[in-house]
């Protein structure tokens, strides 16, 4: 991603022409579940690619001339038995930076089996302790997720942390940068709330938060976190007057792959049919019926457009029904660099 300073240390992460990052859903199964789980069975199947599978589609997304980031999620990545293979195998390929998305269970001895150098790992944890983690993720997982991601520090990996946050969690999110100094966690991106999975359900709707939470909460927090020589990275969400409304689906090479073959330029789409590609038979088929590029080709003053489909409440008007602020794109990042 591009940089540019807004102020000090705030910059906001444009979109790099020649960047790649593919999102490699190994499977969707989980051992977790957690309450705002943004996993569709539904739309994404309940399988896991086979090691021939990952293998094929890894050559299929290699493209050695640029710069290309493999992400490998899930469900719970490291509950298939090949990961390690597959890391390995996505280096041979090229594939710049490699990172692992995990709930922090770490199956198959992933600590053991794989040296410091072949990946970032990045722990979820949505509690900055049991009492509210446990009851978003499920009993026991934050002794479980610090402990390993304690344990990762230690042996060298290099480790971030991601906290989704939403009504469940934003009251306690401050105390979140203490932990991490104490857990030895350099990097810590705040997610928000999605609107995919079980929290697009009506009765998950309440875990959605409010402009003004975000914007009150996010920013104090980041440049807490940043006082502690942690690097911060949260959704940009709401543009500045004199930002650019960027779409990643137009203007950059973001690849989401489901076992089920459907490739999604935008994860706001996951949910619905409208995934661009099907991998076919080993290779990338575009996807004939009314798919999310349409929707990416129109503009709108509210900025993207499949946010003002699904989730318009976060939109504010003047009185002249002009929005207040643009909407950015969900893959667009705001960073506060360490102190
Ligand atoms: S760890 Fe991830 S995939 Fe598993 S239940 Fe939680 S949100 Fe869903
Ligand atoms: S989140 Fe919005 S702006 Fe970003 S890729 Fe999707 S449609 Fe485009």
């Amino acid at each position: 991603m591009m940089m540019t300073a807004n102020h000090n240390r705030a910059r906001t992460l444009f979109f790099k022409p020649d960047e790649r990052n593919i999102f490699f859903h190994l499977l969707t199964a989980c051992n977790l579940r957690c309450r705002h789980c943004y996993i569709n069975p539904e739309q994404h199947g309940s399988s896991m690619v086979s090691r021939a599978t990952m293998e094929e589609w890894l050559r299929l997304f290699a493209a050695p001339e640029k710069e290309s980031n493999i992400i490998f999620l899930g469900g719970e990545p490291s509950l298939h038995p090949d990961l390690v293979h597959g890391v390995r195998y996505a280096r041979e390929l090229g594939y710049c930076g490699v990172t692992i998305d995990t709930n922090g269970f770490l199956y198959h001895d992933l600590l053991t089996k794989l040296q410091p150098y072949e990946a970032v790992l990045s722990f979820s944890l949505d509690g900055p302790d049991p009492a509210v983690n446990d009851a978003i993720r499920g009993k026991g997982v934050f002794n479980v997720c610090t402990t390993n991601l304690q344990q990762a520090v230690a042996k060298g990996f290099e480790v971030s942390l991601i906290y989704t946050v939403s009504q469940l969690n934003i009251d306690h999110l401050p105390r979140m940068p203490a932990l991490l100094e104490k857990i030895g966690c350099q990097r810590f991106f705040m997610q928000v709330i999605g609107i995919r999975g079980k929290s697009a359900q009506t009765m998950a709707n309440s875990l959605q938060l409010t402009p003004e939470q975000w914007l009150k909460v996010v920013p104090a927090v980041a440049a807490e976190a940043a006082a502690r020589g942690i690097q911060v990275i949260y959704p940009k969400v709401y543009l500045g007057a004199d930002e650019p409304f960027q779409c990643a689906g137009r203007q950059a090479e973001n690849y989401f792959i489901f076992p089920n073959g459907r490739v999604y330029l935008c994860p706001l789409c996951e949910d619905f049919p409208l995934n661009a590609w099907q991998i076919d038979s080993g290779r990338l088929v575009t996807n004939q019926a009314i798919t999310e590029k349409q929707l990416f080709s129109l503009n709108i003053s509210e900025g993207c457009v499949i946010n003002k489909l699904l989730q318009p409440g976060n939109i504010v008007y003047d009185d002249q029904g002009f929005p207040l602020h643009r909407i950015s794109c969900c893959l667009l990042k705001q960073e506060i660099a360490p102190v």
